[in-house]
């Protein structure tokens, strides 16, 4: 359990609360693409306002690098949050973010109305935790609620600075809910416990590969960080991604799976290719056919099978990373056998944010997942074992 004050430990009623929220929605011309964020954010919004709170949202929206860009404006945010929540959204437009407007639109608040302040990366000082902007956020404020994960693993003023400044500080639903998911998953899972790992890079994810080597019963290394594993041991990998200097690292963790008896499993064939594009001339090879030109961008066929088997029979499975370039139709089709094996398994299945997420709700598999982490940086470094400062900062219980 989450030792951390939350929404529900709360006395709101007429109390100004600033909630840090995750809006950092994708955006074509103007128009956001996926509610995910905002629908996740709503459980604690409609408590703040049900219990007559004036709830005073903040959030940063892409990198506006310390100032006013109107491309990476919130107002479309506050928009269709007013339809979300069928209650109006007022947007407090203000370059400074905490300036006249923003205190003005403060001002004005009626117990249950809710104000969405500026980008708050419109600020400098936002991303290095400043404390002129901390101070700002909190003067309009008597509480403070992090809801936000998907910047958690950030030390910033609108998640961390901010409570310096305010003494009563709380978990929103959806922190709460994520590292509860995520907590259980990892140090207490039902077992068989089968962890997933892709993506490009073995450097990106060197912590979590030790940390869940620690936990799981089966570890299963899929997608471009798979090659320099298995160079490691000495196959051929053609042109495929490697990283020479993780090399050692990567023999170092096959000898700590051996040692722990964790179940370590890497892909035995593959989809190459010629060139990085969808229509590159490829096809299917084992692990003792891959040569010189060719690179993998994709798990074969048999590898689809030898994953798709460890996952019918796991209780808990966490997956980060897709299985291949599954950007590109062609090579998408191992990270499609993934995502149906999670859907079809009977056991909770924790999606850790970032591509594998989006590839799960593209594929259509969102709602047969048990939880998909609406932050990808966040869920990794919770991963690793790693506390997240934004859930730090929060007053414990
Ligand atoms: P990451 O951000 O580390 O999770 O990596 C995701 C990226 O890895 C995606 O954009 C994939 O296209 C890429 N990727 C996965 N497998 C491969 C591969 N075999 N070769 C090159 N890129 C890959």
């Amino acid at each position: 359990m989450l030792n951390k004050v939350s929404v529900d430990d709360l006395e709101v009623k007429g109390k100004k609360v600033l909630v840090r929220c995750d809006f950092n929605v994708p955006l074509k011309e103007g128009v956001i693409t996926d509610l995910n964020r905002l629908t996740a954010a709503l459980p604690t919004i409609k408590k703040l306002v049900g219990d007559g709170a004036k709830v005073i949202l903040c959030s940063h929206l892409g990198k506006p690098k310390g100032e006013p860009k109107p491309e990476l404006s919130l107002a479309p945010v506050a928009a269709k949050l007013s339809e979300l929540l069928g209650q109006e959204v007022v947007f407090a437009a203000d370059p400074e973010v905490v300036g006249e407007n923003a205190r003005k639109a403060v001002e004005a608040m009626k117990d249950g109305d809710v104000v969405l302040l500026e980008n708050t990366r419109y600020r400098a000082e936002e991303t290095k935790n400043g404390e002129t902007f901390s101070k700002d956020l909190a003067s309009l404020a008597e509480v403070f609620v992090n809801d936000a994960f998907g910047t958690a693993h950030r030390a910033h003023c609108s998640n961390v600075g901010v409570t310096e400044h305010i003494k009563t500080s709380a978990v929103g639903y959806l922190v709460q809910k994520e590292i509860e998911f995520l907590g259980n998953a990892v140090n207490n899972p039902v077992r068989p416990f089968v962890a997933i790992l892709g993506g490009a890079k073995v450097s990106d994810k060197i912590n979590v590969i030790n940390n869940l080597l620690d936990k799981v019963d089966t570890l299963i290394i899929g997608g471009g960080m798979a090659y320099t594993f298995l160079k490691a041991q000495g196959m051929e990998i053609g042109n495929s991604l490697l990283e020479a200097d993780k090399m050692d690292y990567s023999l170092e963790m096959v000898k700590k799976a051996e040692a722990k008896g964790v179940k370590l499993l890497l892909p035995v064939d593959h989809l190459v290719g010629k060139e990085f594009k969808n229509d590159t001339e490829f096809k299917t090879v084992l692990d003792t056919e891959m040569e010189e030109g060719w690179q993998g961008f994709d798990i074969g066929p048999k590898t689809r099978e030898l994953f798709t088997e460890a996952i019918k029979d796991a209780k808990t499975v966490v997956w980060n990373g897709p299985m291949g370039v599954f950007e590109f139709e062609n090579f998408a089709g191992g990270t499609i056998a993934v995502a149906k094996a999670l859907a079809e398994a009977d056991a909770t299945t924790i999606i850790g944010g970032g591509d594998s997420a989006a590839a799960v709700n593209i594929l259509g598999f969102g709602d047969k997942m048990t939880h998909i982490s609406t932050g990808g940086g966040a869920s990794l470094e919770f991963l690793e074992g790693k506390e997240l400062p934004g859930v730090a900062a929060v007053n414990d219980k």
